[in-house]
């Protein structure tokens, strides 16, 4: 826990916030200002800053955070039309809350 970091307290339930989805490892929300129809955020619940940061240990909840990605888009009916994942890494990669997170990104009409 960082005690200025937002996504820390949206895990501690010290920013109220509904989860889509939740376990001992991550949580799954909504993106505050969606920047498409579907716009989530998959955040393990430690303390990550960036992609830069991850260790060898890391490697369960990086597959973990793809595996649940997957099946959130399934359950918001986006899987078949398609989706993006994304990480942004750093200020330069667009990173603007430093505390890693999977942006799940989909539903355009096309
Ligand atoms: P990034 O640019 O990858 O750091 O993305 C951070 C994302 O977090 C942005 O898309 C924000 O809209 C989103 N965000 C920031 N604060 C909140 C919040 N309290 N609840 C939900 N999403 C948030």
């Amino acid at each position: 826990m960082t005690a200025d970091c937002i996504f820390c307290k949206i895990v501690k339930g010290e920013t109220p916030t509904e989860f889509l989805y939740q376990n001992e490892n991550l949580v799954v929300f909504r993106d505050i200002r969606p920047h498409t129809p579907v716009h989530i955020l998959i955040v393990p619940r430690k303390h990550i800053r960036s992609i830069n940061d991850l260790t060898e240990t890391d490697s369960r909840i990086i597959s973990e955070m793809i595996f649940v990605a997957k099946e959130t888009a399934k359950k918001e009916s986006v899987s078949a039309s398609g989706y993006k994942l994304l990480f942004n890494v750093e200020r330069g990669g667009g990173q603007v809350v430093f505390h890693l997170h999977l942006h799940l990104m989909g539903g355009w009409k096309r």
